[in-house]
Formats: C-alpha cells, structure tokens, sequence
C-alpha cells in the first residue's frame, strides 16, 4: 500500500494546495498533522469535489475515490502499521476526515465506517487470525467492511436486538434482519450484532465477523435518501447463515460493551463528517456573499449577512474543538465517552445550521442543485441520526454527569 504518512516514514510531495482557507490551530500541532491536511484538503478539492454533485445525483459510489483514499492510507488512520495500516491517532483521523467530508460528505461517511465501525473493534479485539484475514486487506480501501448493529426494531435502544446467532457446534448460525446498513452493498465483511443468550438481555449480545457475501445472506433494497446519496444503505437479511465458529469477536456475550465502545470513537468521526459538511457550507455562504450584490453593494456589507457568517464560524469552531478534544483524550487513553457525544451532538447540529444558513444567504440559489448549498443541508441532516441521534447523545451525556455528580 501506498501509504505517505506512517509515522516513520514520511514521504510527502506537496501538492498545489488552494489557500483560501486554513485551520488557524492546526499550526500549532505538528508537521504529520499539516502534512495529512494539506494532502487529504488538496485530495478532496482535486478528486472529490469537482464530483461530489454527479456522485449525489446519481447515488453513484465513488470507488476510485475510495481505493486512491486507501493508497493515501486514509482508510486505516488509526490501524498500527504491522497490520498495514497507517499507524496515526484519531487527531489525525480527525482532521483528514473533516476535509474529506468538506469535498464529498458520502466519502466521508464510507471512510468513517471502515475506520472506526469496522478495522476499529477487529483491530482491538479481534485475534491474531481475525486480523490477518479481516484487518489487513480491508486498509487499502478495496475492500472495505460494515457495522450491522441496527435492526428495524431498534435502533436507539440497541441492547433489544432481536437478530440470534445459535451455537452450532463447530459454526454460528444467524438469523434476523440488519437495517440502515452504512457500505451495506459495497462491503465484503460485517461486524454483526446478534444475541446467543436472550434471557441475558444486553450481556447476551455478541459480536460476529461475517463475510459477504455468504450463503444465507440477502440484501434489501438500495435506500433511496435524502443525502449521503452516494453512500449505499441497506437492509442485510440472515437466515440460517453458516459461519465459522471461530468468527466470534471477542468473548461471547461481549457484543453490547464493543458496540458501545466501538460507537463512543465512531461519534469523533460523524463528528468530524459534520465540520467538513460545515465548513463547505460556510466556504460557500462567504464566497457568494462577497459577490452576490444587492441594493448597490456586496451582501456582506450587511450587518444581518455578517452576523449570520459569524454566527456560522462560532458554531464550526467551538465544535472542532470538541472534536479534537475528544480524540485528544481518546488518543491518550482517558475517558472521552461525554467528550465524544457532545463532540457529536455539537458537530451535527453546527452542520445542520451551518448549512441552513447557507441556503438563506444564496437566497434563490440556494435552493437550486447548480450550488451545492443544497447538498450540504441534505447532507448535514443525518449527522443528527445515525450512531446516535441527538437525544441519545444528551442521554449519554447526562449518564456521565450522573457518574461525575454521584447523581442517583
Ligand atoms: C443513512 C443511515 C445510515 C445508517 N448507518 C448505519 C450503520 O452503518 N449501521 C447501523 O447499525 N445503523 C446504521 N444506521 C441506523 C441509525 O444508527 C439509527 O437510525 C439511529 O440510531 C436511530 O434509530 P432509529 O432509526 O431506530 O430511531 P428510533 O430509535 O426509533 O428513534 C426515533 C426517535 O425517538 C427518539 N428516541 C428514542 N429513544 C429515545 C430515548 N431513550 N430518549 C429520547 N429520545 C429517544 C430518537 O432520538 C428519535 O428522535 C443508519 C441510519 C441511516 C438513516
């Protein structure tokens, strides 16, 4: 694999990267973290962007995209480099999936997958085995895996999965239906959720590596969305799916605690989608709005155009310092639980505004899909939803400070 960050080797030509923006804090942090922006910022405007539209348009998936991400070694960020990934932390995952997201918010869902939802809980609790098979292959972007935890009958409440593995001796067998499932039709392995002791309720949840496609598996319908349209989202279908008996993920009974563990880092990457998504829109909203003129002179003269750009600007950054906070402590093996959430619930909704007032500062044309003011509002809205919706961020955030108060 290609890879131009591994922290020892650093091999890095720069490329022509366009100035009109930068992160102001990001120079304090070192060179690998400039390095990684810098190329993933002039990735994302060369190859993603100029795209993005025709991506939306035509639920088309950005393969190519997908694998030259993997050759970038942006498909496995934070997965040592023994095992072929690129052996960064998740500041610096952090940062490259916010300029993904900028350039193509599908792009950056998929990457947010693989990386935290699937090489995530392999690489930390799969085998030395599991690894070989499951991990390595899956860094280079080609293939890429899924995280199947939601079923239509729950989704918020997921210790309630309904979906069984029974113990068949020397294999698994699975039955139920997965939903919602982010790379669903794209991927070639899932880490899937699913009881082996339903009277222990959430403690008999366990987690299962699952290749795709197997026997016993069928996939529903393509989800047609309202944004992330290049994305694919679908329904995985098991009934008496044979697999190994080895496939197991971590102990039995485990599955609730990795899921969870698995989502507290994967709510920094919707976190970091949500800036991208933010950050386009605010790049866009400034640009018109030097240009756009009315009553004889530039709208950004008008203290209500200002303010809204202000307003814009507080919510992206103080949510990308949650972020980065969050994978700071992450990074440094402390808590980040709360941290991750709020980072979550701050991004998503900064997103959500953000690309609201986009829209109102293009008026007319930013309703209209020949700017992509549009896009980003659609693609903005899910950021509020999956790996946790905005309420159950608050709840996991209340259920620390109950923790840190000694609340009862
Ligand atoms: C495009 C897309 C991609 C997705 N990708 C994946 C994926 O890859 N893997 C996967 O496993 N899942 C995925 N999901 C599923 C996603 O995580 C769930 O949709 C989400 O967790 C919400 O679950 P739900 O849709 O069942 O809503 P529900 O749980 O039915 O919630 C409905 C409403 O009730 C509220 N609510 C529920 N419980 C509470 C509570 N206790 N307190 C307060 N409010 C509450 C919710 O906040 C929400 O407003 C995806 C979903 C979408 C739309």
């Amino acid at each position: 694999m290609l890879c131009v960050f591994s922290k020892t080797i650093q091999i890095f030509t720069p490329a022509v990267v366009r100035q009109s923006r930068c992160i102001a804090s990001l120079s304090s942090l070192p060179e690998t973290y400039q390095m990684l922006y810098k190329t993933c910022r002039d990735f994302a405007e060369s190859e993603l962007k100029p795209n993005a539209a025709k991506y939306d348009r035509d639920h088309l998936f950005p393969g190519d995209a997908i694998k030259k991400m993997g050759e970038l070694g942006l498909m496995a960020i934070a997965v040592p480099e023994e095992l072929g990934g690129t052996g960064l932390d998740y500041l610096a995952y952090a940062i490259a999936l916010e300029e993904i997201s900028r350039g193509c918010a599908s792009a950056g869902v998929i990457m947010s997958v693989n990386n935290s939802l699937y090489l995530g809980p392999v690489t930390h609790w799969g085998t030395d085995k599991q690894k070989q098979e499951y991990v390595t292959p899956f860094c280079t972007g080609d293939p890429i895996g899924c995280f199947a935890l939601s079923e239509p009958g729950n989704g918020s409440d997921a210790g309630a999965a309904s979906t069984t593995a029974k113990d068949g001796g020397d294999k698994w067998i699975i039955n139920g239906t997965k939903c919602w499932i982010t790379n669903g039709y794209e991927s070639k392995a899932a880490v899937v959720f699913a009881t082996t002791d339903k009277s222990m309720k959430h403690k008999g949840i366990s987690a299962f590596i699952v290749p795709k496609p197997i026997k016993g598996l069928e996939l529903g319908k393509k989800e047609d969305k309202l944004g992330i349209r290049a994305s694919s989202t679908c329904s995985l279908m098991y009934e008496d799916c044979e697999i190994p008996k080895e496939n197991i993920l971590g102990e039995p009974g485990a599955g609730f605690k990795i899921a969870m563990m698995t989502l507290d880092a994967g709510r920094i990457g919707i976190a970091s989608q949500a800036l991208g998504i933010a950050q386009a829109s605010l790049d866009v909203a400034a640009e018109y709005a030097s240009k756009r003129m009315a009553f004889g002179k530039p709208i950004m003269k008008l203290q209500t155009i200002q303010n809204k750009l202000a307003e814009m600007a507080l919510q992206l950054e103080s949510a990308r310092l949650l972020t980065w906070r969050a994978a700071y402590l992450k990074d440094n093996k402390k808590p980040y639980t709360k941290e991750a959430a709020m980072a979550k619930l701050a991004a998503s909704e900064a997103a959500t505004f953000t690309a609201h007032q986009c829209i109102q500062i293009l008026g007319g044309m930013g309703y209209v899909s020949d700017m992509p003011a549009e896009r980003h509002y659609r693609d903005a809205r899910i950021t509020e939803i999956y790996e946790g919706t905005s309420e159950i961020q608050k709840l996991v955030i209340f259920g620390q400070l109950v923790k840190e108060y000694g609340l009862n």
